[in-house]
């Protein structure tokens, strides 16, 4: 093992033991379609102020955080037996979360809503069968379908980065795909969907029986008023709403996502998952935090403020925020936006860069970190004082 070095010799070391490693690695049976591909995942540099993968910048707040703790406690007790399989309790918790009418049968839950996302895939996806989404949106996207050999089609967006129901319902005809991803509120847009472009989608879905999917990992970021495709669910059986404790309830380190659909879909996903695939630890930390959903709550309206604020202060830098439903906002107007990103890292202030040109995205921080970020920016754009 080579550990990384700055020093010239130590560079050298670790890109021809990369080089090595891949030889190596091309010499397995690796399936056709993995050949050549690098590991994805967003840089993780360490900086001060980190608002670059739309974490929950606010932590878990105390008494969250103490339940948290009495429930992994009690659940070590029992760690030398397999966990609840059905996960029970936990997907009694989540129904009653969403409301809209749903109880367990309608939940089903993995460790982050990508591995849900893969396991929707590894049940209606595969080979010779494909999966249609609008980019930009979510990276993921792509590599799932990777990983489970399924067809990856890129759908058209508006210059403006925004998408129609008749575009988006006449695109899955056309390509007649057997699942569809919409992200809602998108990312790296920010910007939610209409339900109009989810209800054709799927009136337009009927011919292919494709699965919908709306990906709603930031739904507790709306504007108040933005409906839930949750709303949607009542007589669409092949419709699915996936949903991240990652984002609203700061637990991206505990990996917990779920959807709600109808229950044929939770059993089709029974057929992949791995049994207890969800460990007793991962249960109890999310049961225990919805219990303190309305402490989490006040954080995610902190947030909102904050994603506000950024909107405006960008609005008032000459730059064109997109509108943002999520706890990040996508930006373009820049020139150099590779030169502001190093900029801001310099400062201590890690952002994106999505590789859209003349943009990045932000996530929106604590009030410091946000301040830390606005003053910065103007600084670098050349702003006497913000
Ligand atoms: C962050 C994010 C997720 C969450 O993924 P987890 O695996 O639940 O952490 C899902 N979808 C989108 C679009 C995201 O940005």
């Amino acid at each position: 093992m080579v550990s990384p070095a700055s020093s010239a010799l130590g560079t050298e070391v670790l890109e021809s033991s990369h080089a090595e490693r891949l030889k190596r690695l091309n010499k397995l049976p690796l399936r056709d379609n993995l050949r050549g591909l690098e590991p994805y995942g967003a840089p993780q540099l360490d900086a001060p102020v980190l608002l670059n993968v739309n974490e929950n910048t606010h932590g878990v707040p105390a008494d969250a955080r103490q339940a948290i703790i009495s429930a992994v406690e009690e659940a070590l007790s029992g760690l030398n037996r397999y966990p609840d399989r059905e996960f029970t309790a936990l997907r009694e918790a989540l129904a009653s979360y969403l409301g809209h009418g749903l109880n367990a049968e309608n939940i089903w839950a993995a460790n982050g809503s990508n591995e849900v996302l893969q396991q929707i895939l590894q049940a209606f996806g595969g080979p010779g069968r494909a999966l249609l989404s609008f980019p930009p949106t979510y990276s993921m996207y792509p590599l799932l379908a990777s990983g489970t050999n399924t067809e990856y089609l890129s759908g058209r967006r508006s210059a403006d980065f925004s998408l129609s129901a008749d575009s988006a319902a006449q695109q899955v005809t056309e390509a007649a795909p057997q699942l569809v991803i919409l992200c809602s509120p998108n990312n790296p847009t920010g910007t939610a969907l209409d339900l109009e472009v989810v209800r054709a989608v799927y009136d337009a879905s009927e011919a292919a029986q494709s699965i919908v999917i709306v990906d709603e990992a930031y739904a507790e970021f709306a504007h108040p008023g933005t409906p839930s495709a949750l709303t949607l669910l009542p007589g669409r059986d092949r419709l699915i709403v996936s949903r991240t404790m990652s984002k609203a309830f700061a637990l991206a380190g505990a990996r917990l996502g779920y959807l709600a659909a109808a229950p044929e879909v939770t059993d089709a996903l029974r057929l992949v998952r791995l049994p207890y695939h969800l460990s007793a630890l991962t249960q109890a930390t999310a049961v225990a935090a919805l219990e303190h959903s309305v402490s989490l709550q006040a954080n995610v309206e902190d947030i909102k403020v904050q994603r506000d604020r950024i909107v405006e202060g960008l609005r008032q830098l000459g730059l064109q925020p997109a509108p943002s439903d999520a706890n990040f906002v996508f930006f373009g107007g820049l020139a150099e936006p590779t030169v502001i990103w190093q900029g801001l890292l310099d400062a201590g202030v890690l952002i994106r860069d999505v590789g859209i040109p003349g943009s990045l995205r932000v996530t929106a921080g604590t009030e410091a970190e946000t301040t830390a970020f606005l003053e910065n920016l103007a600084r670098l754009l050349g702003h006497e004082q913000f």
